[in-house]
């Protein structure tokens, strides 16, 4: 299979064009016609030469997302299931904020860091996707929000697998997100969220970048973690803020923690002072999302009484804590529910 256009980034084509004995310019102008007037074949870069784009068709392909279902919420939240070129579907998600418009990407098929609320993890991890396969997802949500004269204003890499153990291609994408001669996407306005994998977040935090790290932490101890989050016996809890207080050292960036609340689990006032004494030393943010319900997990949803308890907590030890407005809610927006749903509709398929 030919590799993706778009797992190279601007130094990598242009390594690509010198190689080929083309002048290196050559490589800015595909760049331009790809992520700024977002063509989808060769043959519409029509300042290149015959003999150039033939080329680069015979070397390279497009990534082809197909739309196997789009939904869109009331609050403008739109979701879309992707189909690849293989037999697997990746989520990838268009919010509305006041202040843009934000996409949240998928790193990997599946996942298998097994957070025990997540619907993306049930079938395990099926591949790690190319840094091409997740720039598509941005560029399919830019080509949709042209029709609206809108941009993308920021990223969120939260979609189902964990970045981290997808660190190379996660990177890659990242460097040709913000590259000025493409969607150009601040740094500052993107977010890696991860589940904490310690030897990646120390690589991370060596990495010479403005963008935003956010850690799923959903637990104040190592004990409960490890229930929720199997990943946590793996990279315990100490050893996760360890690596998290040697990123804002080097980076000097605020820390976002998320926090999933469920019900009568990691939601009670106990919780929140415990959560509150690690951060209230640290330039903390924390996130705080109320579950949506996984049909195939036992959990039930934090009451609004519980939910406001747990900010109140954080908030009077001096911890910044936002309560994350639920968007999609009405789509089944939360992390793999719809690739789930597709998943089973294949297999009863097959049963038949
Ligand atoms: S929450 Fe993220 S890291 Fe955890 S299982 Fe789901 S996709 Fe993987």
């Amino acid at each position: 299979m030919k590799p993706f256009i778009y797992d190279y980034n601007l130094d990598a084509l242009r390594e690509w064009v010198k190689e080929n004995g083309e002048a290196a310019f050559r490589a800015d102008q595909i760049f331009d016609w790809i992520y700024v007037k977002r063509v989808s074949s060769f043959e519409e870069m029509t300042n290149l030469s015959k003999s150039l784009r033939e080329k680069l068709d015979g070397q390279f392909a497009f990534v082809t997302l197909k739309e196997i279902t789009k939904f869109q919420s009331k609050d403008g939240t739109v979701k879309f299931l992707f189909g690849l070129h293989d037999e697997h579907a990746i989520e990838t998600v268009i919010m509305k904020h006041n202040y843009g418009n934000s996409v949240c990407v998928t790193t990997q098929v599946g996942c298998r860091i097994g957070c025990t609320f997540c619907a993306s993890t049930l079938g395990g991890l099926k591949r790690n996707l190319t840094a091409g396969e997740i720039v598509a997802q941005v560029v399919e949500a830019q080509k949709m929000l042209d029709k609206d004269g809108e941009r993308v204003s920021s990223i969120v890499i939260m979609g189902s697998g964990e970045p981290f153990e997808n660190y190379e291609a996660t990177m890659t994408f990242l460097r040709i997100m913000i590259h000025e001669k493409g969607l150009n996407i601040g740094q500052r306005h993107i977010t890696v969220s991860t589940s904490g994998i310690v030897p990646n977040i120390y690589k991370f935090a060596d990495e010479d970048t403005q963008i935003n790290l956010a850690i799923s932490i959903h637990a104040p101890n190592d004990k409960l973690r490890s229930k929720l989050m199997p990943v946590n016996r793996r990279y315990p809890f100490d050893d996760v803020i360890a690596s998290l207080d040697y990123y804002f050292e080097k980076t000097g960036r605020r820390l976002t923690f998320e926090y999933a609340l469920i019900g009568g689990v990691n939601d009670q006032a106990e919780h929140a002072q415990e959560l509150a004494d690690v951060l209230k030393t640290r330039m903390a943010h924390v996130n705080l999302i109320p579950v949506n319900h996984v049909p195939e997990r036992k959990y039930v949803r934090t009451s609004r009484s519980d939910i406001f308890n747990f900010q109140r907590i954080l908030t009077e030890n001096g911890i910044n804590a936002t309560i994350r407005r639920e968007q999609g809610h009405d789509i089944a927006a939360a992390c793999g529910q719809l690739r789930a749903q597709h998943m089973q509709k294949g297999q009863e398929k097959a049963a038949r």
